[in-house]
This record gives C-alpha cells, sequence and structure tokens, in this order.
C-alpha cells in the first residue's frame, strides 16, 4: 500500500518517515512524482492548510496523502509566527534568519515570558476525501540564544517543557518521543490503520 507525504520539505519528510514506522505501507513524498502542482498554503489555520495540501494533492494523484502543517506559537508576540512560521522573516526566509527575527523581537524578554507551543495538523485524504485529522501540540520556552545542530526550524532555539536541552540538541529519537509532531502522527496512525482494515 502506497503512502504519500504531500510535502517536499525533507526535514518533516525525514521525521514523519521515522514516526509512521510499523504501518503496512510505503512512504513516497511529492519528490517521487512529476507534475503535482504546488498547493497555495493561503489559510489562516493549520487545519485549513493541511486539508488544502491532503485534499488537493490526493486528488490529482488519486492516492492515500498524509500532510502536515504545523508551526511555532509564542505567548509574548501573540501567537506569532504560527500558521506564518516558514515564512517569518519574508521572502526567501531560511530556518537561520527565522531564528534570528525570533530571538531579536525577544531580546529584552525575561524567561517568565518566554512561554511558546508548537504545533502540527496532520490530514489523512484519500482520493480527494478527508479520512480523518489529528493534532498534537508540544510546549516549551524560547531560548535566548540557538543551541544545537540537530531537527530543522526553530528546534535551536525552543526547549519543551520538563527538559534542559532544546529539540536540537536532544536529537531526533528523544524529539520524536515528545513532539508536537509525534503526538498528531501517533493519532493519524490508528485512523490510517482503521481506514486501512476496513476500506483497502
Ligand atoms: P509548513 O510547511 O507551512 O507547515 O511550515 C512549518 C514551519 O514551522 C517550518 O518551516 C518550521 O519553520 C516550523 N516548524 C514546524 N515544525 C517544526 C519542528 O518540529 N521543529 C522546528 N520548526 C518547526
Amino acid at each position: 500500500m502506497e503512502l504519500v507525504v504531500a510535502t517536499r520539505n525533507k526535514d518533516k519528510l525525514r521525521e514523519i518517515r521515522a514516526l509512521l514506522k510499523g504501518l503496512p505501507v510505503n512512504v513516497f513524498s511529492l519528490d517521487s512524482f512529476k507534475g503535482v502542482p504546488d498547493v497555495v498554503e493561503d489559510s489562516s489555520t493549520l487545519e485549513g492548510n493541511a486539508r488544502k495540501k491532503a485534499v488537493q494533492t490526493s486528488k490529482f494523484l488519486k492516492k492515500f496523502v498524509v500532510a502536515d502543517d504545523s508551526g511555532l506559537e509564542v505567548e509574548f508576540l501573540n501567537g506569532d509566527p504560527g500558521v506564518y512560521s516558514a515564512r517569518f522573516s519574508g521572502e526567501g526566509a531560511t530556518y537561520k534568519s527565522n531564528n534570528e527575527k525570533l530571538l531579536a523581537l525577544l531580546k529584552d524578554v525575561p524567561s517568565s515570558k518566554r512561554k511558546a507551543c508548537f504545533k502540527c495538523v496532520i490530514v489523512v485524504a484519500d482520493k480527494g476525501k478527508v479520512i480523518g485529522i489529528s493534532e498534537g501540540r508540544c510546549r516549551g520556552k524560547i531560548g535566548f540564544e540557538s543551541k544545537g545542530d540537530s531537527g530543522f526550524g526553530y528546534d535551536p532555539v525552543f526547549t519543551p517543557d520538563g527538559y534542559k536541552k532544546t529539540f536540537a540538541q536532544m536529537g531526533a529519537v528523544q524529539k520524536n518521543k515528545i513532539s508536537h509532531r509525534s503526538k498528531a502522527l501517533s493519532k493519524a496512525k490508528n485512523i490510517i490503520s482503521k481506514y486501512l482494515l476496513l476500506y483497502r
């Protein structure tokens, strides 16, 4: 059984692949298919964007698809960058420029006011029809500098509650036990397993 992850982001794909282990599926990304149109991520919510990616991609490929939309909500910034996490520092944003902007905006903000929450919404769709939606959250704090080289995105500046290391310092195995993505995908795995049993 083929399952397509509706992303071209190699970092997300690596995590999703690891987290989908155990399911009887062969995982592909959009890079395995030619001519898949880019989905315009113009929704104001993570769920809206994840739905768009899952529905449009599964309709076009006529396949079983999982889409992830995720972001970081920072309390001091009233929930920003949120749905705009990927392009926080504007056109041509990189992980580095996004982290630099975030650290600059929080420059003189004390530790007690640096609360943040990673969110991930997963939408599972088959041939244009939504099969299920799941969400995962991971609460933590934004540090005062980047620390660690593992992971991607805001991992070097985010320390999950109950830990002393950033996601980027703790490495993939530990991150995948507690992250927003692992929580959302463990629920999505149940949705997928049931669907495979009933309809495939
Ligand atoms: P999306 O492709 O619109 O879902 O963009 C998600 C963006 O949120 C990424 O480019 C990262 O900047 C950030 N992000 C999402 N999940 C993570 C994570 O697990 N670690 C670090 N940054 C993340």
